[in-house]
C-alpha cells in the first residue's frame, strides 16, 4: 500500500520542505501518511500535539483534514489554527504549549502545487530529516493512536504581540500587495494598527491567483505595485509571498530593494543598541555585507542558502539577525529568529519612520554594488550535484579567494561571481557584483569559460 502511494513522489521531499503537484504527486492518502510519520517523529522526541495551518489554496480544505487525520492516527493531538500565514504557526508554537506544528502551503508556486512546512519540536525539518519521513513512510513504522481535535484562533495574540513591540514615529502611506496569498488576512490590518494609511493591493485570499503569482522575488511580479506606489504617492510599497514568510520592498520612486540591501537597514538598527552583535547572510546575497556590517560594530557570517538551514546557523550561534537574498529575514532581537515577511515589514516602517527623508533616499545611502539578479543555468536533476562536486575541486581562479560553503564563490578585488546548485530544481544558481561593468564583464567571462570548458552544452544565462 505505501509503496503504490510513495511510487514517483520522492521528488516532493525536498531540501527545506515538501512540496509537489496536486493530485499527482501530492493526494490526500500521502498527506495521511506524512501526518502518520510526522505525528510518530513528534512523539519519539516528546511531542505529543501538534499545531497546523494551512494557506489560501483551492486544494487546502480537503488535504487539511487528511493531514489531520494521519496525525490524530498516529496518536497526536491536534491544535488548528486555520488560515493563516507560515510565520503565525511558527508563532504558534512558540506561545501555545507544543512547539511542533505542521504549515499546509506550496508558498509563491502556481495554485496547483501543495506542501508541508514542518516543524518538529522547535526545529525546521531540511535534508536528513525530511529524508527520514520518507524512509519512515516507506517501512510503515507509525505509532497508533486516537489524538483529539480542537480550534484555536491566535491571530489577535499574534497582532499584539507585534503592535506591543513597534512604534512608528510618524504615519506612513504605504501600499501592500499580498498577490492574493494568504497574508492578506492579516497584513492590511497589522499596518493599519501600526497607524500606516495603507492602500491594499490583491488582499482577498484567492486560490486561483488571479493576478500574478505571490512570489516578490520576481521583479515582473512587482509591477502592479510600483505603478500604484507612484500613482498613490506612497513612502513604500510592501509585497508579501504566497504564504507571508517573504517581503519584497519598493521605494517611494518605485525602486526595487533587493533582501541583501534591506538586510543593511536592519543590520545597521539592531547594531546600534547591540554592539558586537552577528549577522549571518546567505552566499549570494551581496559582497557589501560584510564590511556594511564591520563598519557598523558587527561581527558577520555568510552560511548557505535556504530558510531552514540559516534558521538552524542562527540559532546554533546566538546571531541577532540573519537574511537570505530570496528575502526570508530572521529577528532573534525583539523577535523569535523565524522568517516572518509581516513582522519585518514593521521593523522596516518602524526604523523609515525615524527618518526625516524619503525611502528612496534612506536606502540611497547604503552602498550598492553592479550586480545581476539570481541567474538559472538548466542542468538535469540528477547531475546537478555531481557537477558541481567536481567543479568545486578541480576549477581555478588566480588572484581571488574562494569560499565553498555552498557551490563555489569566488571573490576578487572589484567584484565577486557565484555558481551553485539549486536544492529545490534542476538548475545551476548563478550570480555576479562588481564595482564596475567592466568587471562583471571579466568576471562572468571567467565563470563562463571555466561552465562551458567542463560541458560545451550549456546555455549560459548571462
Ligand atoms: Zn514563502
Amino acid at each position: 500500500m505505501q509503496d503504490v502511494l510513495l511510487n514517483n513522489t520522492k521528488s516532493i521531499f525536498r531540501a527545506y520542505d515538501i512540496r509537489g503537484i496536486v493530485n499527482e504527486t501530492i493526494t490526500p492518502a500521502l498527506i495521511t501518511l506524512l501526518g502518520k510519520a510526522i505525528g510518530s517523529a513528534a512523539q519519539e522526541q516528546g511531542e505529543k500535539t501538534i499545531i497546523t495551518a494551512r494557506d489560501g489554496r483551492l486544494s487546502g480544505p480537503l488535504l487539511i483534514k487528511a493531514l489531520h487525520q494521519g496525525l490524530q492516527d498516529s496518536g497526536c493531538d491536534v491544535i488548528d489554527i486555520g488560515q493563516v500565514p507560515s510565520p503565525v504557526l511558527y508563532f504558534a508554537t512558540r506561545t501555545l504549549n507544543s512547539s511542533s506544528g505542521v504549515m499546509l502551503t506550496a508558498s509563491h508556486n502556481p495554485a496547483n502545487y501543495n506542501g508541508l512546512k514542518i516543524i518538529l519540536a522547535g526545529k525546521s525539518l531540511s535534508e536528513n530529516m525530511i529524508t527520514a519521513l520518507y524512509t519512515r513512510i516507506q517501512e510503515g513504522s507509525f505509532k497508533l493512536g486516537k489524538g483529539g481535535y480542537k480550534e484555536i484562533d491566535i491571530q489577535e495574540g499574534y497582532l499584539n504581540r507585534i503592535t506591543k513591540d513597534i512604534y512608528l514615529e510618524r504615519c506612513l502611506r504605504v501600499v501592500v500587495d499580498c498577490g492574493n496569498g494568504i497574508a492578506g488576512v492579516l497584513a492590511p490590518k497589522l499596518l493599519r494598527r501600526l497607524g500606516c494609511e495603507v492602500i491594499e493591493l490583491f488582499c482577498e485570499v484567492d486560490g486561483h491567483f488571479p493576478h500574478h503569482h505571490p512570489d516578490p522575488s520576481v521583479p515582473e511580479n512587482l509591477n502592479d505595485l510600483i505603478h500604484a506606489v507612484k500613482h498613490y504617492k506612497a513612502d513604500l510599497g510592501l509585497a508579501l509571498d504566497g504564504d507571508g514568510d517573504r517581503l519584497g520592498v519598493v521605494t517611494d520612486q518605485g525602486e526595487i530593494i533587493w533582501p541583501d540591501r534591506q538586510l543593511m537597514l536592519y543590520a545597521k538598527d539592531i547594531l546600534s543598541r547591540n554592539s558586537g552583535a552577528l549577522i549571518i547572510y546567505d552566499v549570494k546575497s551581496t559582497g557589501h555585507l560584510a564590511k556594511f556590517i564591520k563598519e557598523k560594530g558587527g561581527c558577520s557570517l555568510m552560511w548557505k542558502t535556504g530558510h531552514s538551514i540559516i534558521k538552524s546557523k542562527l540559532e546554533e550561534t546566538n546571531a541577532l539577525l540573519a537574511g537570505e537574498m530570496s528575502g526570508h529575514i530572521f529577528f532573534k532581537e525583539r523577535w523569535y529568529g523565524f522568517d516572518d515577511g509581516l513582522y519585518t515589514a514593521a521593523r522596516l516602517l518602524e526604523i523609515l519612520a525615524k527618518e526625516n527623508q524619503t525611502s528612496s533616499e534612506v536606502f540611497a545611502a547604503l552602498p550598492n554594488g553592479i550586480n545581476t539578479p539570481e541567474l538559472k543555468l538548466a542542468i538535469p536533476e540528477e547531475e546537478k550535484f555531481s557537477f558541481m562536486e567536481s567543479f568545486q575541486n578541480e576549477v581555478e581562479f588566480p588572484n581571488s579567494s574562494i569560499s565553498k560553503i555552498d557551490g563555489i564563490r569566488v571573490e576578487f578585488d572589484d567584484g565577486w561571481g557565484l555558481v551553485r546548485a539549486s536544492n529545490t530544481s534542476p538548475y545551476l544558481i548563478l550570480r555576479f557584483e562588481a564595482n564596475t561593468n567592466e568587471a562583471l564583464k571579466r568576471i562572468q567571462i571567467l565563470f563562463g569559460n571555466a561552465l562551458l570548458a567542463r560541458n560545451p552544452r550549456f546555455k549560459l544565462p548571462f
